[in-house]
């Protein structure tokens, strides 16, 4: 985390590329700043100013320009606070901000925006979180999500997990987390322990975008965890430019299952400000879906869903 890229100079001499030849941001006021770990810009092709993994982490001046549709809180986030640090959406599920950090800025991050105030949780929002799942039954399954729940060290992890096991109503727990594509370091021996030996049975839910984000470090940690019997699934985003082909799909659904992981979701863009230009219109989504539904058999092919404000879960896109 401290050796990551944070100065867009010292990236953009580094890729050997000329800063004059991109639209880049006019200052560096913006808050959702550039971060990327070094390990991620490694798989990056030098030179290459369209790299799908750089586009992925690149400030555009495009980001400043409003476009209609596009908003701060696109998916209703803040309206589903139901205390500080938990949101409650969908029926017996319950998402915990558990961190307000990543460790790494992706430009079409939906909760860009949001306002984390510093980000982990203090320990009087825990127990009002933890009051708040106990008091309610009819919650099943909790989401450590954030920011990057990863962000926080094994201890603060164990402590979390160790406080949900004693909630008797709870049957699942889920860790969204992009943290290990960036940082595949992060999957220690002891974090595979801790996370394979919780009492209640647990999936990680793992975000990679693209096959060249699936490095020999990340598919070895993942290959790991799947032989200590850690469910691991993946979502993506789709993203013009980056992923929208059916080739790439292809290849990252493959790449995927090689990895011990198999795809889940594939999100349509959540509409937040300063994201526009990764958008790929609805009827071109379905088109690809319908190609990867003739290439690649069932279990291999994600679902693609869009979020809708106030709908009961997320809603699934058919073929049509
Ligand atoms: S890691 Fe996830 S939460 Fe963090 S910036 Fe990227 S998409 Fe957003």
């Amino acid at each position: 985390m401290k050796t990551a890229f944070t100065d867009l100079d010292e990236l953009l001499a580094f890729l050997e590329l000329d800063k004059n030849r991109l639209n880049l941001p006019i200052g560096n006021s913006d808050p959702f700043s550039l971060r990327v770990p070094r390990g991620f810009v490694a798989l990056m092709k030098p030179g290459d100013p369209n790299d799908p993994l750089l586009l992925q982490v690149l400030p555009s001046g495009r980001e400043a320009i409003a476009q209609p549709g596009f908003n701060n809180n696109p998916v209703g986030d803040l309206e589903s606070q139901s205390v500080p640090g938990i949101l409650h959406k969908y029926h017996g599920r319950a998402l915990i901000l558990a961190s307000g950090a990543c460790a790494v800025h992706c430009r079409y991050c939906f909760r860009r925006h949001y306002p984390y105030h510093g980000g982990t949780a203090s320990p009087r929002q825990w127990q009002d979180i933890l009051g708040y799942l106990k008091a309610d039954p009819s919650i099943r399954e909790v989401i450590l999500s954030g920011g990057d729940p990863l962000m926080l060290q094994d201890e603060r992890l164990a402590e979390w997990f160790a406080n949900l096991a004693g909630i008797p109503h709870l049957q699942r727990l889920r860790l969204h987390t992009r943290l290990p594509v960036v940082l595949p370091e992060r999957i220690t021996p002891h974090l595979i322990e801790l996370l394979s030996g919780l009492a209640l049975p647990t999936v990680v839910v793992l975000h990679v975008n693209h096959p060249n984000e699936l490095s020999p470090a990340l598919t070895s940690a993942t290959r790991k965890m799947h032989r200590n019997n850690i469910t691991l699934l993946n979502q993506a985003v789709l993203l013009k430019d980056v992923n929208d082909s059916r080739e790439t799909l292809t290849t990252l659904s493959e790449k995927l299952f090689a990895a011990g992981i198999l795809p889940y979701y594939l999100h349509l863009l959540d509409r937040v400000q300063g994201s526009a230009h990764f958008e790929v219109p609805e009827p071109e989504a379905r088109k690809l879906y319908r190609a990867l539904l003739a290439k690649l058999p069932g279990y291999l092919v994600p679902k693609l869903v869009k979020e809708i404000t106030g709908q009961t879960s997320k809603t699934p896109l058919g073929i049509s």
